[in-house]
Protein backbone atom coordinates (compact mmCIF):
# COMPACT_ATOMS: atom_id res chain seq x y z
CA UNK A 1 0.00 0.00 0.00
CA UNK A 2 1.15 3.36 -0.89
CA UNK A 3 1.37 5.98 2.30
CA UNK A 4 -2.10 7.02 3.55
CA UNK A 5 -2.19 10.13 4.42
CA UNK A 6 -4.29 13.13 6.85
CA UNK A 7 -4.09 15.26 3.11
CA UNK A 8 -5.34 12.76 1.08
CA UNK A 9 -8.88 13.82 0.88
CA UNK A 10 -10.47 10.62 0.15
CA UNK A 11 -8.24 8.92 2.67
CA UNK A 12 -10.26 11.18 4.98
CA UNK A 13 -13.16 10.05 3.62
CA UNK A 14 -12.37 6.60 4.56
CA UNK A 15 -11.89 7.32 7.88
CA UNK A 16 -14.79 9.49 8.06
CA UNK A 17 -13.14 12.68 9.20
CA UNK A 18 -14.46 14.42 5.87
CA UNK A 19 -17.87 14.05 5.28
CA UNK A 20 -19.35 12.15 2.01
CA UNK A 21 -22.62 10.66 0.83
CA UNK A 22 -22.00 7.12 0.80
CA UNK A 23 -23.87 4.82 -1.50
CA UNK A 24 -21.69 2.01 -1.65
CA UNK A 25 -19.39 -0.10 0.57
CA UNK A 26 -17.87 -3.31 1.40
CA UNK A 27 -14.59 -4.04 3.57
CA UNK A 28 -12.25 -3.06 0.58
CA UNK A 29 -14.53 -0.39 -1.59
CA UNK A 30 -16.50 2.90 -0.74
CA UNK A 31 -18.25 4.68 -3.37
CA UNK A 32 -19.75 8.31 -2.91
CA UNK A 33 -21.38 10.89 -4.65
CA UNK A 34 -18.99 13.56 -6.57
CA UNK A 35 -19.30 16.59 -5.28
CA UNK A 36 -18.85 18.29 -8.85
CA UNK A 37 -20.59 15.79 -11.07
CA UNK A 38 -20.31 16.02 -14.36
CA UNK A 39 -24.14 14.78 -14.57
CA UNK A 40 -26.37 14.27 -11.12
CA UNK A 41 -25.60 10.94 -10.13
CA UNK A 42 -21.98 11.33 -11.26
CA UNK A 43 -20.53 8.43 -8.76
CA UNK A 44 -16.52 7.97 -7.18
CA UNK A 45 -15.65 4.19 -6.48
CA UNK A 46 -12.78 3.94 -4.52
CA UNK A 47 -10.21 1.45 -2.74
CA UNK A 48 -10.27 2.27 0.87
CA UNK A 49 -6.73 1.65 1.04
CA UNK A 50 -4.35 4.50 -0.57
CA UNK A 51 -2.93 3.28 -4.09
CA UNK A 52 -2.18 5.62 -6.92
CA UNK A 53 -1.62 5.15 -10.08
CA UNK A 54 -3.33 1.92 -11.70
CA UNK A 55 0.14 1.26 -13.12
CA UNK A 56 0.78 0.69 -9.26
CA UNK A 57 -2.11 -0.68 -7.82
CA UNK A 58 -2.36 -4.50 -7.39
CA UNK A 59 -4.15 -6.87 -9.11
CA UNK A 60 -6.09 -7.89 -6.28
CA UNK A 61 -7.12 -4.58 -5.08
CA UNK A 62 -8.67 -3.66 -9.22
CA UNK A 63 -10.27 -6.74 -8.74
CA UNK A 64 -12.69 -5.52 -6.22
CA UNK A 65 -12.48 -2.13 -7.54
CA UNK A 66 -13.76 -3.13 -10.75
CA UNK A 67 -16.41 -5.21 -9.04
CA UNK A 68 -17.71 -2.64 -6.89
CA UNK A 69 -17.46 -0.19 -10.42
CA UNK A 70 -20.02 -2.95 -12.23
CA UNK A 71 -22.47 -2.97 -8.84
CA UNK A 72 -22.00 0.83 -8.74
CA UNK A 73 -22.89 1.12 -12.75
CA UNK A 74 -25.82 -0.92 -12.39
CA UNK A 75 -26.96 0.75 -9.83
CA UNK A 76 -26.94 4.09 -11.77
CA UNK A 77 -28.05 3.02 -14.88
CA UNK A 78 -31.30 1.36 -13.45
CA UNK A 79 -31.67 3.71 -10.52
CA UNK A 80 -31.19 6.80 -12.26
CA UNK A 81 -33.29 5.52 -15.57
CA UNK A 82 -29.87 6.44 -17.43
CA UNK A 83 -29.74 5.94 -21.03
CA UNK A 84 -25.94 4.49 -20.99
CA UNK A 85 -23.11 5.93 -18.69
CA UNK A 86 -19.34 6.48 -18.57
CA UNK A 87 -16.64 4.83 -16.64
CA UNK A 88 -13.38 7.05 -16.56
CA UNK A 89 -10.47 6.64 -14.48
CA UNK A 90 -7.38 9.53 -14.64
CA UNK A 91 -3.82 9.03 -13.79
CA UNK A 92 -1.53 12.22 -13.18
CA UNK A 93 -2.02 15.92 -13.38
CA UNK A 94 -1.61 15.70 -16.91
CA UNK A 95 -4.41 13.29 -17.55
CA UNK A 96 -6.56 15.55 -15.16
CA UNK A 97 -6.62 13.88 -11.78
CA UNK A 98 -7.40 16.09 -8.86
CA UNK A 99 -7.07 13.73 -6.06
CA UNK A 100 -3.89 11.29 -6.20
CA UNK A 101 -6.13 7.93 -4.94
CA UNK A 102 -7.07 5.93 -7.49
CA UNK A 103 -10.60 6.31 -8.09
CA UNK A 104 -12.87 5.54 -10.82
CA UNK A 105 -16.05 7.98 -12.35
CA UNK A 106 -19.65 6.60 -12.79
CA UNK A 107 -21.05 9.01 -14.78
CA UNK A 108 -24.99 8.60 -16.02
CA UNK A 109 -25.68 9.57 -19.39
CA UNK A 110 -29.08 10.34 -21.39
CA UNK A 111 -30.25 11.16 -24.51
CA UNK A 112 -30.28 14.74 -25.37
CA UNK A 113 -27.94 15.84 -23.05
CA UNK A 114 -25.77 18.77 -24.02
CA UNK A 115 -22.59 16.98 -22.46
CA UNK A 116 -21.46 14.57 -24.67
CA UNK A 117 -17.85 12.54 -24.28
CA UNK A 118 -16.00 15.05 -23.78
CA UNK A 119 -12.67 14.34 -26.07
CA UNK A 120 -12.22 14.50 -30.24
CA UNK A 121 -11.33 11.49 -31.81
CA UNK A 122 -7.86 12.00 -33.94
CA UNK A 123 -5.94 9.92 -36.64
CA UNK A 124 -3.10 8.50 -37.18
CA UNK A 125 -1.12 9.67 -40.38
CA UNK A 126 -1.02 6.15 -41.74
CA UNK A 127 -1.35 2.71 -40.48
CA UNK A 128 2.21 2.39 -39.91
CA UNK A 129 2.51 4.93 -37.70
CA UNK A 130 0.02 3.29 -35.85
CA UNK A 131 1.77 0.45 -35.84
CA UNK A 132 5.30 1.64 -34.19
CA UNK A 133 2.78 3.09 -31.72
CA UNK A 134 1.47 -0.36 -30.82
CA UNK A 135 4.93 -1.76 -30.78
CA UNK A 136 6.49 0.53 -28.56
CA UNK A 137 3.21 -0.39 -25.99
CA UNK A 138 3.72 -4.42 -26.67
CA UNK A 139 7.38 -3.85 -25.83
CA UNK A 140 6.62 -2.42 -22.74
CA UNK A 141 4.22 -4.50 -21.19
CA UNK A 142 5.28 -6.30 -18.08
CA UNK A 143 6.79 -9.32 -18.24
CA UNK A 144 4.54 -12.58 -17.29
CA UNK A 145 1.27 -10.35 -18.86
P1 LIG B 1 -10.09 13.40 -10.78
O1 LIG B 1 -10.09 14.73 -11.46
O2 LIG B 1 -10.20 12.24 -11.74
O3 LIG B 1 -8.93 13.26 -9.82
O4 LIG B 1 -11.43 13.35 -9.95
C1 LIG B 1 -11.52 13.79 -8.64
C2 LIG B 1 -12.99 13.98 -8.36
O5 LIG B 1 -13.16 14.05 -6.96
C3 LIG B 1 -13.57 15.27 -8.95
O6 LIG B 1 -14.61 14.95 -9.86
C4 LIG B 1 -14.06 16.04 -7.73
O7 LIG B 1 -15.28 16.71 -7.96
C5 LIG B 1 -14.21 14.94 -6.70
N1 LIG B 1 -14.06 15.35 -5.31
C6 LIG B 1 -13.06 16.08 -4.77
N2 LIG B 1 -13.24 16.23 -3.45
C7 LIG B 1 -14.37 15.57 -3.14
C8 LIG B 1 -15.11 15.35 -1.94
N3 LIG B 1 -14.69 15.85 -0.76
N4 LIG B 1 -16.24 14.62 -1.99
C9 LIG B 1 -16.67 14.12 -3.17
N5 LIG B 1 -16.03 14.29 -4.34
C10 LIG B 1 -14.90 15.00 -4.34
ZN1 LIG C 1 -5.72 8.32 -0.07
Amino acid sequence: MNDSTSDCVFCRIVAGTLPACRVYENPHILAFMDINPVIKGHTLVIPKAHYDPITRTPDEVLVHVITAVRHVATAVWTGLKADGLNVTQANGAVAGQCVPHIHFHVIPRYENSDNPRNWIPGKYASTAEMETFADRIRRALPTGT
